[in-house]
């Protein structure tokens, strides 16, 4: 029946927002490419300068909801933000980003007194999540994107035999917020049992030895801050936390798995990622080298303008 219905005026405007940009008044068709639009007296007259533009002010704050569930609120970044990002102490303790999250997060799940613990707390997904939040509401405007979405970054080339300087933008909305996945609701896909409490699952690898694995955590980053170039197992160990059962599984036990094995984690971890995939490819502009950088290790996602 709704078909049938008159159209009033207000939902006859809506439909007409969307009409093709070559949209011909007269003849009530798409224009073919190249026209030049018709305007006519009762369409809306293009910005001239006279025009006075008021830009859009914007939020200082953001509610939105974890990947993992529950509510968070944040305010935009301030002055004293910045300075904590060049503290020497919270960067030997590896605290910069704690500090930071608890300092902006004004609202976690109802409670307005967020504490680094409360932050080193929650998964990586989610901290990723509510940074990129962050920059949505406080970054600055770069290139042709809207302000809060484009991200300059700076990275040198990692052919040892050239280390050209490339310099890159990356849009929040169409390069990472599009690879968003949500947490799965069970371990079907993998054929693995699943907690949905502690959101880890068990599976036994066809060598015949039994993995837990889950997310990462803020805790569990900053235990791998120490290592500077992460190895392929540092990255598996993240997410590892039993062995047969047994807790307590870190990067040295990956040692003594076969190849295979290791294959067929990464392949179960790459079919149970959650969240945003921070990985940036970056071509190199003057060999034909291409190389990932992940947006959390970007000072410019911090600290915009920052080299
Ligand atoms: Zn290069």
């Amino acid at each position: 029946m709704k078909s049938t219905m008159p159209i009033d005026g207000k939902e006859k405007a809506s439909r007409q927002k969307k009409r093709h940009p070559n949209w011909d008044p007269i003849h009530g068709k798409n224009a073919p490419p190249g026209t030049k639009p018709v305007i006519s007296p009762d369409m809306p007259r293009p910005a001239s300068k006279d025009d006075k533009l008021e830009p859009a002010p914007r939020e200082t704050s953001s509610t939105f909801d974890l990947l993992s569930g529950g509510s968070c609120t944040i305010r935009g970044m301030m002055g004293s933000d910045e300075q904590m990002l060049s503290d020497p102490a919270l960067m030997r303790e590896g605290r910069i980003i704690d500090a930071l999250l608890a300092a902006f997060i004004v609202d976690l799940d109802g409670s307005d007194n967020v504490t680094e613990k409360d932050v080193a707390h929650l998964f990586t997904v989610d901290r990723i999540w509510i940074l990129i939040k962050q920059y949505q509401l406080s970054g600055p405007k770069i290139g042709n994107l809207p302000p809060g979405d484009g991200i300059e970054i700076v990275t040198r080339c990692t052919s040892k035999t050239c280390r050209e300087k490339n310099e890159s933008i990356t849009s929040i909305e169409r390069d990472l917020i599009s690879t968003l996945r949500p947490f799965p609701e069970n371990g079907d896909e993998v054929g693995a049992s699943y907690d949905p409490e502690k959101r880890e699952f068990t599976k036994q690898l066809s060598t015949g030895r039994e993995i837990t694995w889950g997310y990462s955590r803020g805790i569990n980053e900053r235990n791998s801050q120490g290592v500077q170039n992460p190895s392929m197992l540092d990255m598996l160990a993240l997410r590892l936390r039993k062995i047969d059962g047994k807790p307590g599984a870190h990067a040295g036990m990956l040692q003594k798995f076969q190849r295979w094995e290791l294959a067929e984690m990464r392949k179960l971890y790459e079919q149970t990622r959650a969240g945003v995939d921070t990985r940036i490819t970056i071509f190199c502009k003057r060999c034909p080298q291409v190389y990932d950088v992940l947006l959390e290790a970007q000072m410019a996602f911090f600290f915009p303008g920052a080299r």
